[in-house]
């Protein structure tokens, strides 16, 4: 099984999945149920932006469970409590470390501990010479050849997010979720001309949309965003409600409709340049 799989576009978008993987490889070793760690998953994700190696769109995708290593975590992000020996890199101890939600998950978003024993050093350097790495250097290269291409780049990360937060998931367990929020970490990763444009465009499809809160964009939008060089990284979180049971985790009636208005979006994306706005 692949970790990590990169289809280069011809177009200036830019798509990427990071947290729909649902391959729990071999080495995981996770002592809480498989059926309360995947309610981590943006499962499905992929599949609802599956149209976009069709129309030219960039697409890098992972394979490995977010709760196995979190690409959408900065290297420093670790938390050393987890650890049998010590860790010769700098760590910063931010506010997911302290959520248990850092490069390597401590605890779901429920509050349960995902081990019951310690994690070697070296298989932590496994994951992420496997996970982090390989992620981040496909993604750098299609944004850098996308703006080489057309002279700009529009990247979205896409996720999905529980219609309301559990107990650990964020900073405000129990919010109730619209049904879309933008990340642009204000207005830092995109232009915040585009950040209004799309929240814009999903609003008058009839949709809530709210915009850095209380998800901003974290790691990837941070790493690959930089709007004074053309390119535009957008995190974009849809509420799990709008495609599928998320107690089955089985889709549901509305998935088709989103996919075509996800579709609708994406054509829109292309038609469109950020240097215009
Ligand atoms: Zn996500």
């Amino acid at each position: 099984m692949r970790y990590v799989t990169s289809r280069p576009g011809t177009t200036p978008l830019v798509l990427d999945s990071p947290h729909s993987g649902t391959w729990y490889p071999d080495d995981f070793d996770h002592a809480c149920d498989l059926a309360v760690l995947r309610r981590a998953e943006d499962t499905h994700v992929d599949k609802l932006y599956d149209f976009a190696p069709g129309l030219g769109v960039g697409w890098v995708e992972a394979h490995f469970p977010r709760s196995y290593l979190d690409v959408n975590r900065s290297l420093s992000e670790l938390d050393l409590t987890l650890l049998d020996g010590p860790w010769p890199d700098p760590v910063e101890e931010g506010p997911k470390v302290r959520l248990g939600k850092g490069l390597v998950w401590r605890l779901t978003d429920e509050g349960v501990p995902l081990y019951d024993r310690k994690l070697s050093v070296q298989e932590v350097r496994r994951r992420i010479e496997r996970c982090w790495y390989p992620y981040h250097e496909a993604l750098a290269q299609q944004v850098q050849a996308a703006v080489q291409r057309h002279g700009y780049c529009i990247h979205i990360n896409c996720h999905s997010m529980p219609s309301v937060a559990a107990s650990h998931a964020t900073e405000y367990p129990g919010m109730e979720h619209p049904d879309f929020v933008i990340g642009d970490r204000d207005g830092t990763t995109a232009h915040p001309r585009l950040t209004r444009w799309l929240a814009e465009y999903l609003r008058a499809q009839g949709h809530r949309v709210d915009i850095n809160h209380p998800y901003k964009g974290v790691e990837i939008v941070r790493r690959h965003g930089l709007p004074s060089q053309q390119r535009h990284s957008l995190q974009l979180e849809v509420n799990r409600r709008l495609y599928m049971d998320e107690r089955t985790l089985q889709p549901h009636e509305g998935f088709g409709a989103l996919k075509l208005l996800l579709l609708d979006m994406v054509r829109e994306l292309l038609a469109l340049d950020p240097r215009c706005l």
